[in-house]
C-alpha cells in the first residue's frame, strides 16, 4: 500500500528491512548501540563488522533518540539507529518515547540530506509494544513529519511477516479515514 503526503510517498511493504535499497534504513537498537537480537542482529550481520566498530564510537543512544552511521555492506548508504521504549518499563511515557524515536530518526535522516528511508516496526519485538498501538503511533508520526517537511521523498515501513503488514495497513486506513 502507498499514499502521498505533501509531495512525499509513504509506503507499507512486507519484507526484510536489511534488504532495502532506500538511502537509509532504521535500526531498532538498544541504548548501548552494541548490537542485539531481532532486527538489530540482522542489520549487523548484513552490514558486517565495521558497523559495530563505528557504533562503538557513538557512546550509546538514549531511548527516543537516534544516531546515524554508514551502511557498510548494506545496499543502504546509512543506518539510523534509534531506541524505542520498553513497553512495560516505560509505562505512560512509552507513547511519547515511541513517537520520539520515529521523529528523531526522521530528523537525523533530513539533517544528513537523505531522501529515502526504511523503518522496521520499532519496539514491537523484544520491547513488547502492542502492535496495533505501535502501528498507529508510527504512522501518525511519519505523516505529521511529512506534512511539515518536504525534503524526505520516501518513507517505507518494512513489516516483517503478513500479520505485521496487515496491522499496519489497517492502522493506515484508519488514520486516512479520520483526516
Ligand atoms: P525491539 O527491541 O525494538 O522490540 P525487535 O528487533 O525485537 O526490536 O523487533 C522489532 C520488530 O522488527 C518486530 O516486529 C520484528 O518482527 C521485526 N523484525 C525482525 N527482523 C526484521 C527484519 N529483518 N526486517 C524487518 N523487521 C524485522
Amino acid at each position: 500500500m502507498q499514499v502521498t503526503i505533501n509531495q512525499s510517498r509513504l509506503e507499507l511493504v512486507e519484507g526484510d528491512v536489511t534488504a532495502q535499497d532506500t538511502e537509509a534504513i532504521v535500526n531498532a537498537a538498544n541504548p548501548t548501540l552494541l548490537g542485539g537480537g531481532g532486527v538489530d542482529g540482522a542489520i549487523h550481520r548484513a552490514a558486517g563488522p565495521q558497523l559495530l566498530e563505528e557504533c562503538r564510537t557513538l557512546g550509546g543512544c538514549q531511548t527516543g533518540d537516534a544516531k546515524i552511521t554508514k551502511g557498510y555492506r548494506l545496499k543502504a548508504k546509512h543506518v539510523v539507529h534509534t531506541v524505542g521504549p520498553v513497553y512495560r518499563r516505560d509505562g505512560e511515557r512509552a507513547v511519547e518515547l515511541l513517537a520520539s524515536a520515529y521523529r528523531r530518526s526522521l530528523e537525523v535522516t533530513s539533517e544528513n540530506n537523505v531522501r529515502s528511508v526504511s523503518f522496521p516496526s520499532i519496539s514491537t519485538g523484544a520491547y513488547g509494544y502492542p502492535m496495533e498501538e505501535a502501528a498507529a503511533i508510527a504512522l501518525q508520526t511519519a505523516i505529521n513529519y511529512l506534512e511539515s517537511h518536504t525534503d524526505i521523498e520516501l518513507v517505507r515501513f518494512v513489516l516483517f511477516g503478513r500479520r505485521t503488514y496487515q496491522v499496519y495497513e489497517k492502522a493506515l486506513k484508519e488514520i486516512l479515514a479520520h483526516d
